[in-house]
Order: C-alpha cells, then sequence, then structure tokens
C-alpha cells in the first residue's frame, strides 16, 4: 500500500515517524510539489540516515511539512510505479541507501 504524507496530512510528521519504526524495511519516496525540483524526486530506504528521526531534534525535523513530502510503501517496486505515474519518468533510488543491502 502506498501512502501519501503531504503537508496538508494531519499529524505527517508523527505518522511518517510511526511508519519507519513499523517498516524498517520499508522504502520513502522523498518529494516535492515544486515542479522544477521534480529531478530531486530520491526513493530512499527506511533505513537511510537522510530519513532518520533524531529523538534529541524534537523540533528540528520537517520530513512533510515543509517543501518537501512523502510517499511511503513497504513494496518499492509499488512505489516506483506509483513516481513513475506522478513524474512520468522513473525516479531514481538515493545514492547513499541502495547501494547499502541492509
Ligand atoms: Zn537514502
Amino acid at each position: 500500500m502506498v501512502t501519501e504524507l503531504k503537508q496538508n496530512t494531519p499529524d505527517g510528521e508523527r505518522l511518517f515517524v510511526e511508519w519507519i519504526l513499523a517498516n524498517p524495511e520499508g522504502f520513502i519516496l522523498n518529494c516535492t510539489d515544486i515542479k522544477r525540483a521534480r529531478d530531486d524526486w530520491r526513493i530512499h530506504r527506511a533505513k537511510c540516515p537522510s530519513m532518520r528521526y533524531n529523538p534529541a531534534n524534537k523540533s528540528g525535523h520537517n520530513f512533510t511539512t515543509k517543501e518537501f513530502y512523502k510517499v511511503v510503501s513497504s513494496n518499492k517496486e509499488e512505489l516506483q510505479a506509483w513516481a513513475l505515474r506522478e513524474r512520468g519518468k522513473p525516479v531514481p533510488e538515493c545514492g547513499t541507501c541502495s547501494r547499502s543491502k541492509k
């Protein structure tokens, strides 16, 4: 199942953090509504350091409430299909987390 956590999703930040904790093997599409920035769309693993919630930094996380929002799925192929449909071309995987298998 693909879940969209957009800027207007009530409690989106908390839902995103909870989703990562519940789906450590899942995948995250980091995307933005800004058309010219669509080349910045990336698919990350839930374990990617750039997607990690830092409990010590409770006020400083903005996963879904600023220009970027998240679309999450436990199935990478499903997420890639969603991204292809929305963006019109395939979305690359993050260079940091796609290389590490675990
Ligand atoms: Zn990543």
